[in-house]
């Protein structure tokens, strides 16, 4: 009988399957406690989920999917069991390279904007897998340190979705292989559930004998038991985190657990392991002058930020939030600093924008260095940014511009939830307003900045109190950089005139030329025997712009562009002039 049933269930659901939108409903609301068992590598969640209906169309099947490596054990609404079935479903979104996938029949159709409750309850493991790299060819040794999540009697640390999905998601298959396609997958996802929230409670026990292991997940709200030290009992102790993303935000819902050396700074929570002191003394020492740094530019630091430890140094850094995850088993003060320079400026300035929350903290970050290397230094620590979107870049150029209302191809920083474009080509959106409105004038609107104000009602926030500091029209500035994705600049020196004045004044006709579709302030520097001068100038898309320059010497080579502005082509900046 129970075959015959489970047969009619798959035969419902054949006819039912070209049906199934699996990216139809949002995960609105997630309430889960979560029982942590280090010892096995295993975690047991039972909780409510509030799902919402995104689709233009009544949905009565949703797809939720959790880590192969989990499985589900009930789903349940309204208090009675709802039928489901449970099979695998290939996607490289988690680090296994497959999800445990349950194909709900919801009690009844959900019209588009409403939600549903569901009561849900899964368990598994979650070891160290590197499946989805090593599938495509990435040696293990290499594949482990980049995918080193896992549940360990030593050492926990479980990313969410995009490396693990410890907490269900409704997601088409993403590919590795295929192009961008994982990253599509993903930035959606964070997308549909930047205004979601999520609240897990975290439990574990520690045995008699053990050092207590905090559990840190960047968003702590609450501890039950909270014990630090050792377990001197004779029974096991029961501790608890309470962990609260609430929005998500461009954040990746994160939890660590180890046996780290306790925190004694009351700002920056240091967790490092033992033998790993002298790292952790190099972050205890670059905190304050970082802290110093970002209270001038951002305003007073709002949470404590956390810097945790890896167990195997070779991992790769990772960051959500105010918790930032990096080997302190080295001693390197300058990337302490900067380092710690980003956390504090997602202390300093919440905002749900992807492209202020981030954009501002790499920008801070090329701040810092150049108040320790000089402004070279820093255009090299952006440089190395720029490889990152420069590509894609390359494609929204060649493509055909788009007229306003029509959809583009590229990434509008506004509201664009790939990374490379939020954190990298933010940072150098940051930095060419800095150069066009001075220190001051930025500092100003970014101290007016508040993240409730930035929001849908008035998407044009952020350009209004730059423009307000400034005293400045910069609305061709946000146009081409941040409501729209119009690929990069490229300058050129077009044409060089130098001439006499009649009182024997040298002087210098510089004609720039732009052949992209996005505006730029650029600096140019004019070499000649004995000096330089450097200027900036405003070339608009497709234009051309012409200035006088009064020369001491007679100029013998322009460089346009010291790279602070991103340029699709740097090769043809460099103009040699002829003697006459
Ligand atoms: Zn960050």
């Amino acid at each position: 009988m129970k075959f015959l049933c489970v047969l009619y269930i798959l035969c419902g659901f054949a006819s039912a399957a070209w049906a199934l939108e699996r990216e139809a409903f949002t995960i609105a609301k997630y309430d889960l406690e979560i029982r942590l068992e280090p010892q096995q590598q295993r975690l047991g969640a039972r909780g409510k989920i509030t799902l919402r209906n995104d689709s233009a169309q009544p949905q009565k099947v949703a797809a939720l999917q959790i880590s192969s490596s989990l499985n589900w054990r009930s789903i349940r609404a309204d208090g009675k069991a709802v039928q489901y079935v449970s099979q695998p479903y290939v996607s490289d979104i988690d680090h296994t390279g497959a999800l445990s996938e349950a194909i709900v029949t919801l009690p009844a159709e959900i019209k588009p904007k409403d939600s549903v409750e569901l009561e849900i309850g899964y368990e598994g493991v979650i070891p160290l897998d590197a499946t989805r790299l090593t599938q495509i060819g990435v040696p293990e040794e290499v594949a482990k340190h980049s995918s080193w999540d896992q549940i360990g009697p030593s050492f926990t640390a479980v990313r969410g979705a995009g490396y693990v999905a410890w907490y269900p998601i409704t997601t088409e298959s993403a590919d590795f292989s295929e192009g961008n396609s994982l990253f599509e997958v993903v930035d959606r996802w964070k997308a549909r559930e930047a205004g979601s929230e999520l609240k897990v409670k975290f439990s574990y026990s520690e045995i008699p004998g053990d050092a207590f292991g905090m559990l840190l997940c960047g968003v702590e709200t609450g501890y039950h038991g909270g014990m630090v030290g050792t377990n001197t009992e004779t029974g096991p102790v029961e501790n608890g985190v309470d962990c609260s993303w609430s929005p998500i935000g461009t954040v990746t819902p994160t939890f660590v657990k180890a046996r780290y050396l306790s925190p004694k700074q009351p700002q920056v929570s240091l967790f490092s392991f033992p033998g790993h002191e002298a790292g952790a003394a190099t972050y205890a020492n670059a905190f304050d002058p970082a802290a110093k740094f970002v209270t001038g530019w951002f305003g007073k630091l709002n949470g404590r930020v956390e810097v945790a430890d890896f167990a195997d140094p070779k991992s790769v850094p990772f960051e959500t939030g105010t918790l930032l995850m990096a080997s302190m088993a080295a001693e390197d003060s300058k990337l302490a600093g900067i380092n710690l320079v980003h956390e504090l400026v997602h202390s300093a300035l919440p905002s749900s924008r992807p492209w202020v929350y981030e954009g501002l903290a790499h920008f801070a970050e090329a701040m810092y260095r150049q108040q320790q290397g000089g402004r070279q230094a820093a255009l090299d620590l952006l440089g190395l940014h720029r490889a990152a979107f420069i590509d894609s870049e390359k494609e929204v150029s060649a493509a055909p511009q788009k007229n306003a209302g029509e959809k583009s191809i590229g990434q509008p920083l506004a509201v664009t939830f790939d990374e490379t474009y939020y954190r990298s080509k933010a940072a150098y959106v940051w930095w060419m307003l800095r150069d066009m409105i001075g220190d001051d004038a930025l500092k100003q609107a970014i101290r007016k900045y508040r993240a409730e104000d930035d929001n849908i009602k008035d998407p044009k926030y952020v350009e209004r109190l730059i423009e307000t500091a400034a005293k400045r029209d910069l609305a061709w500035f946000f146009d081409d950089w941040v409501y729209r994705d119009r690929g990069l600049p490229d300058f050129h020196v077009q044409s060089v005139h130098p001439w006499k004045t009649e009182t024997g004044v040298q002087i210098i006709t510089v004609t720039l030329e732009n052949l992209g579709n996005a505006g730029a302030e650029v600096p140019f520097t004019i070499k000649f025997e004995g000096g330089e001068i450097t200027k900036r100038i405003k070339v608009r898309a497709r234009g051309t712009a012409t200035t006088r320059v009064e020369m001491p010497g007679t100029a013998s080579e322009i460089v346009v562009n010291d790279g602070s502005v991103p340029e699709s082509d740097l090769t043809n900046n460099s103009f040699k002039i002829s003697a006459p």
